[in-house]
């Protein structure tokens, strides 16, 4: 019997799923606008939350193609979206892929986390 497996399908829709966003206003983490606390509108908020996600599936999906240039470009439009430790890691893949070690090394901070 084979253990759960996940297509890579369902890991880019996974990439591509919102996370929950910190209301500026009160600080509630909110799945959905307008904030649960304070009614706060957070649309544009989630929005550029869903275009990082995009970017970053589109990152996995060119490295796993062989697109190495392609890949670190979307990682990056993701990182500038949204700092996350997954945009850094594959920005850095596609670095190493490329054999860019100057870049690899700026991306490997960012993705060794705080
Ligand atoms: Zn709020």
């Amino acid at each position: 019997m084979q253990a759960n497996r996940v297509s890579p399908d369902q890991r880019l829709r996974a990439l591509e799923k919102m996370a929950e966003i910190v209301c500026p206003s009160c600080a509630k983490a909110n799945e959905s606008t307008p904030c649960r606390r304070c009614g706060c509108d957070l649309s544009s908020l989630f929005a550029i939350d869903r275009a990082a996600g995009i970017e970053l599936a589109a990152a996995a999906k060119c490295l796993r193609t062989g697109k190495a240039a392609d890949a670190r470009n979307h990682a990056a439009r993701s990182w500038q979206l949204r700092h996350t430790l997954m945009a850094a890691r594959l920005a850095f893949l596609a670095c190493v892929a490329l054999a860019d070690s100057a870049a690899a090394r700026y991306w490997c901070c960012r993705a060794c986390g705080p």
